[in-house]
């Protein structure tokens, strides 16, 4: 039994939640002890008590606990990598690279304890100093969802931590496993009680407390659409900091000067890798039309040789979708775009079971051509293996395609034209832009976020993380 951490303990639930593998659904992860409100409003009150005094540790404090879990998770990513891929179902090198990821995450945010600067500015009147200096916002609650079960967490949690203030982490009901690790690591690395509190448990009930908490200083959110909004909704009501990062329907542009074979690797890892289960994943291709045809033979092809299986085989390329509710969207949109006169080019079932007999949440990578810019298939988030080919005449037209959408996290072009590349990274209405790359796959020091309905407040990541987990104080002074 995993337990939730409240103040420094290690506490039972009101009830449990079992953790099972997507790959092999007979297979018992690990049974987590799930908070209710009132165990919400303990951590909130542990957190709110141990942030007056973490506001006043010393950088070098802050950047040894941080430094050491980034140590110890890197010298367990093989286990915990193992346990990433198991509860979540990403392939084992998936889940070993993000696990190392946050590890890195640790470090980097160690790191910025110690450049924590300000500005000492010389005032517009004779003989008054103006200083501006960064302050912790206090306690910030930290809300997740399963699809990186670690590096999420530890992308919010490391800024949180790194900067002074104090934390409730509520992860997906799905991976509880991963922030669990994450959470044990913190605190043995020598957090002080209440700094760092977890409670797993239900997004309407422990994490509907951590919106409407007033004790709760910010909110940290990664999610659904509808979450968000809500999650908006509440903080606004008081006057809560907020950051949102939502959904995507991130679109590839592949031009007919694109070398074919760099635009058909970035869009097989775009829409496939990770199960097409990433907010960056690209599940539109909006192509030219002199390379139209080969584009899609190519991707066929590629498909055909891409073996689904259970996420710790080794040679698995995509592991299996989380869980059943997301396996049920992922069919529904496969019907979807079939009533809406997409032809089907590859994929498009469920299979049984792994290679070993064991029964899995698996579906074939689906791709679509012949798809029209107006489809559902291509408007909505899928959130799944499941993508589609528009055949556009020009890179004008393709431009506009790209940027009609209700989303704007990632966006990417495969070109060899200079001119074009540097066009699409001036004029697409993405927070971030690939050129001859997947449009998933980030680095940690830079931002990370989105426009329009993917994103919302300060970036995420890097060190504009501090715009979020910082308030600045300007102090004027006459000597
Ligand atoms: P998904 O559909 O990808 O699971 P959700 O937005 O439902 O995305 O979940 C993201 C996170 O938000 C999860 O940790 C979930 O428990 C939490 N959540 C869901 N509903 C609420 C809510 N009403 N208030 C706060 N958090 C919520």
């Amino acid at each position: 039994m995993y337990k939730n951490l409240i103040g420094g303990e290690w506490v039972h639930g009101t009830r449990t939640s079992r953790n099972i593998n997507p790959s092999d659904t007979g297979d018992l992860v690990g049974e987590f002890a799930q908070a209710d409100a009132s165990q919400a409003r303990q951590a909130i009150e542990a957190a709110s008590v141990a942030q007056k005094s973490w506001a006043q540790s010393t950088p070098q404090q802050r950047f040894d606990i941080l430094d050491m879990a980034g140590t110890e998770i890197l010298a367990r990513k093989l286990e915990l990598g193992d346990l990433l891929a198991r509860e979540e179902g990403k392939t084992l090198p998936e889940a070993i690279g993000e696990v190392t990821r946050a590890a890195h995450i640790f470090k980097f945010f160690a790191g910025e304890t110690l450049r924590t600067s300000g500005d000492l500015v010389p005032s517009v009147r004779l003989g008054v100093n103006v200083e501006v200096t960064r302050e912790p916002v206090g306690v910030v609650g930290l809300i997740t969802p399963w699809n990186f079960p670690i590096a999420i967490p530890a992308w919010k949690l490391a800024p949180a931590l790194a900067f002074g203030n104090a934390v409730v982490l509520k992860p997906a009901e799905l991976v509880p496993g991963s922030a669990w690790a994450l959470a044990d690591i913190l605190q043995r690395a020598g957090l002080p009680p209440g700094v760092l509190n977890l409670v797993m448990g239900r997004g309407s009930e422990v994490g509907q407390v951590l919106l409407e908490d007033e004790r709760v200083n910010a909110i940290s959110f990664t999610g659904s659409v509808d979450t968000g909004r809500r999650v908006a909704r509440a903080c606004v009501e008081r006057m809560a900091k907020f950051q949102l990062e939502m959904g995507g329907k991130n679109p590839m542009v592949v031009l007919d000067d694109a070398d074919l074979d760099v635009a058909v690797g970035a869009a097989i890892n775009s829409a496939f890798f990770s199960t097409g289960q990433r907010c960056t994943a690209s599940s539109r291709f909006i192509v030219t039309e002199r390379i139209h045809d080969r584009f899609v033979s190519a991707m066929a092809d590629r498909m055909s040789g891409l073996k689904v299986d259970d996420a710790r085989t080794s040679g698995t390329d995509i592991g299996p979708v989380v869980d059943e509710r997301q396996l049920s969207q992922d069919q529904a949109y496969i019907n979807i775009g079939k009533a809406e006169g997409a032809r089907l080019v590859a994929g498009g079932e469920t299979i049984a079971t792994s290679s070993h007999g064991k029964p899995g949440f698996y579906l074939q990578p689906t791709l679509f051509a012949d798809t029209t810019a107006s489809m559902r298939i291509n408007r909505e988030e899928i959130f799944g293996p499941v993508a589609s080919v528009v055949k556009v005449r020009s890179y004008e037209e393709a431009l506009a395609m790209a940027n009609d959408t209700e989303f704007g996290l990632s966006a990417g072009i495969a070109t060899t034209s200079l001119k074009h590349a540097t066009h699409f990274k001036r004029n697409s209405q993405a927070g971030m832009v690939m050129v001859n790359l997947p449009t998933a796959g980030v680095d940690y020091h830079v931002p990370f976020g989105g426009r329009k309905g993917s994103s919302y407040g300060p970036r995420e990541q890097g060190r504009y993380a501090s715009e979020f987990y910082t308030t600045v104080k300007t102090a004027y002074t006459q000597a």
